[in-house]
């Protein structure tokens, strides 16, 4: 199944991505698997006010081009993993569409 964000969408998805949805699916594709940088396995990941994931942008500097992305930290030496929220959601909404 896929299914096509629209813009209008795109951020009511990626803002109903829930802590326990977010760290199912990272676990899943294993991307909370040890720490490239100094073989940790322990991660953190921002939370906002109602315990949902924080969202970071990242922008270029030489486009009007923004990415906005979930990021886990590395407890032990700060390395930071990123994920793209509209991926995410997308994969998370059509998890949640698969299961109902
Ligand atoms: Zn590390």
């Amino acid at each position: 199944m896929s299914l096509d964000l629209t813009i209008e969408n795109e951020l009511d998805a990626i803002h109903s991505v829930t802590f326990d949805e977010l760290v199912d699916y990272l676990t899943t594709i294993e991307a909370t698997g040890k720490c490239e940088a100094c073989g940790n396995f322990g991660w953190s990941i921002n939370l906002k006010s109602g315990g949902k994931p924080g969202i970071s942008e990242i922008r270029s500097l030489d486009t009007p081009d923004m990415i906005l992305a979930f990021v886990l930290m590395c407890k032990k030496c700060g390395n930071l993993r990123t994920s793209s929220a509209k991926f995410v959601a997308k994969k998370i909404i059509e998890s949640r569409a698969s299961k109902s």
